[in-house]
């Protein structure tokens, strides 16, 4: 017989409360789960749905089973549970309802002879379940700083603090995406320090890399906050521009360009200046995935540094034919 819809609906729903349980405090994979509302609501539901049969079968058989519940110290579970919940509201939540039931359990249960036996189990019970509750806060804060500073380490560049590589090739494929479903134009420039192979010669690496420090500073003022600035390599940058013209993105690349030449580098001994030179490619026609994009800025920009240098050049179909003339001689 024909289950009909309505049953599959059903099986359905059981199956995923069966699973909510099931998977109950297993992190899945993937970014940070406090920054996910969605997991962290399947979390809290998973703490209720295990949580509240829990303390009630705790609550019966205290004040149901002839001898007191050691004092109500079993409700230190409830913490626990708040711990594998990986919650610290749960935690809160749960060591409030462990402190009220073994209040509640004290006032329940038949009389312990003599009369303040009861009542210091009942106090000792409060002061683990606050010991624990405490612990597994400490525990849970070590941790979100622990995933914290991985997920930095995989999305950010350590010396500069801007975005990585992986990062902002992530974040071109979703503009291309964009670009393809929406028609929004972006743009993508790529910078490189001019001569900065000098820089490291003569005033040595530390110098060097605080004028690359210096470069992103710069050139992170010259863009707006939905702009991504990330470090392609070595002293090359990308700059992702959303919602931005060919004109628009040169006019961006000129004005970082001035910014950094007219820019001196925090070093100690005489002052630093470096000029950068800027590729700038638009997503369009022939340009219409990342690494495309990538190569068609990266032509522009070997223009600029045959042009002369501290410039900016827009990408040409000319471009990509002059590089790999360049590569082939
Ligand atoms: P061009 O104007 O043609 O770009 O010349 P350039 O000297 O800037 O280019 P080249 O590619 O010859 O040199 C880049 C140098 O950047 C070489 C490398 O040692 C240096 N470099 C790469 N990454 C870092 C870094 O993180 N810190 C420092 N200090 N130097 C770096
Ligand atoms: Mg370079
Ligand atoms: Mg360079």
């Amino acid at each position: 017989m024909d289950p009909g819809p309505d049953s599959t609906t059903r099986q359905g729903r059981w199956w995923k409360i069966i699973h909510l349980i099931l998977t109950f405090g297993m992190e899945p994979p993937g970014p940070r789960a406090e920054a996910d509302p969605l997991r962290r609501g399947r979390r809290r539901v998973s703490t209720l749905l295990v949580g509240i049969p829990l303390s009630a079968v705790l609550f019966y058989v205290d004040v149901h089973l002839p001898i007191s519940l050691a004092g109500g110290s079993p409700y230190v579970v409830l913490v626990l549970l708040g711990l594998l919940s990986q919650s610290r509201g749960a935690v809160v939540a749960l060591a409030g309802l462990a402190s009220l039931l073994t209040i509640l359990g004290h006032l329940f249960t038949p009389p312990v002879v003599p009369a303040h036996f009861g009542l210091i189990n009942r106090l000792l019970a409060l002061i683990t379940i606050w010991l624990i509750a405490v612990l597994s806060l400490v525990h849970l804060n070590a941790q979100l700083r622990a995933r914290d500073h991985l997920e930095w380490m995989a999305n950010y560049d350590g010396l500069t603090g801007i975005h990585n590589r992986r990062f902002v090739m992530d974040q071109m494929e979703r503009l291309v995406k964009m670009a393809q479903r929406y028609g929004q134009p972006f743009a993508v420039l790529m910078l490189d320090v001019d001569h900065f192979k000098r820089v490291n010669d003569r005033r040595g690496h530390v110098v060097g890399d605080e004028v690359l420090r210096m470069v992103c500073a710069v050139s992170r003022r010259c863009i707006r906050d939905v702009d991504i600035l990330g470090r392609y390599g070595g002293e090359e940058f990308l700059v992702l521009l959303p919602n931005t013209d060919r004109e628009e993105a040169r006019m961006v690349a000129e004005r970082i360009r001035h910014a950094v030449r007219a820019a001196r580098a925090p070093v100690p001994g005489d002052p630093l200046r470096v000029t950068v030179s800027l590729g700038v490619s638009v997503y369009g026609a022939e340009t219409t995935h990342a690494q495309a994009l990538v190569a068609a800025a990266d032509a522009a920009l070997y223009r600029a540094k045959r042009g002369g240098r501290n410039r900016v050049c827009v990408a040409s179909t000319a471009d990509r034919a002059l590089k790999s003339q360049a590569a082939v001689g």
